[in-house]
């Protein structure tokens, strides 16, 4: 490895990099918000299985506060979360444990207007395995109409043999302009 190699090329460098700092003072921010948290934090003596048995799978969208906009308080919920609130493979390992370790029954999914997905095609994984020389093993998951997302997801955790309860399972859209929920006819 060349000594002249900046910092940003060079991830095996032992020197300090002005770049890491820079790029910590998000994380620091956060960290400080939580020395803040702790500082008032009494232990809730909780465990782990959710209170209301119910575990919410959403689209990871930064407009999307879950618990605020569903009401919840700490320890009621799993939460999931993935671009797009797909139900990849993942998500069902997610639901798996859930239901079977942790006493959920319930499951909610929620996807949202002017989802970034929606502007994606596979053609991103085709631009990337370009670029990297790898294809990725995963599909995008992206989707040009929303209602029919929240079906497609649906129907996935209604199918999924890993799953012992598939009977509560209901599917929306969040508005994020006006908060509201839509729900999605399964059928
Ligand atoms: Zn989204």
């Amino acid at each position: 490895m060349s000594t002249s190699a900046s910092p940003r090329e060079g991830h095996l460098t032992e020197e300090p990099s002005t770049d890491i700092q820079a790029a910590g003072t998000v994380t620091d921010r956060l960290v400080d918000a939580n020395r803040r948290y702790a500082a008032g934090f009494t232990d809730p003596g909780m465990d782990a299985r959710p209170v209301l048995h119910v575990a919410v799978v959403a689209c990871m969208d930064a407009r999307l506060d879950l618990h605020a906009a569903l009401g919840l308080d700490l320890g009621d919920c799993h939460t999931i979360r993935n671009a797009g609130g797909v139900v990849t493979d993942d998500v069902i390992r997610s639901l798996a444990i859930s239901q079977r370790a942790l006493g959920t029954r319930t499951v909610v999914l929620i996807h949202h207007t002017g989802c970034g997905m929606e502007r994606l095609t596979e053609e991103f994984r085709h631009d990337l395995e370009m670029e990297v020389g790898q294809r990725p093993p995963w599909a995008v998951e992206s989707f040009r109409d929303v209602d029919q997302d929240v079906r497609q997801s649906m129907a996935r955790v209604r199918t999924s043999p890993f799953l012992p309860h598939r009977e509560d399972v209901r599917g929306f859209v969040f508005d994020v302009r006006t908060g509201a929920l839509r729900e999605i006819d399964p059928a």
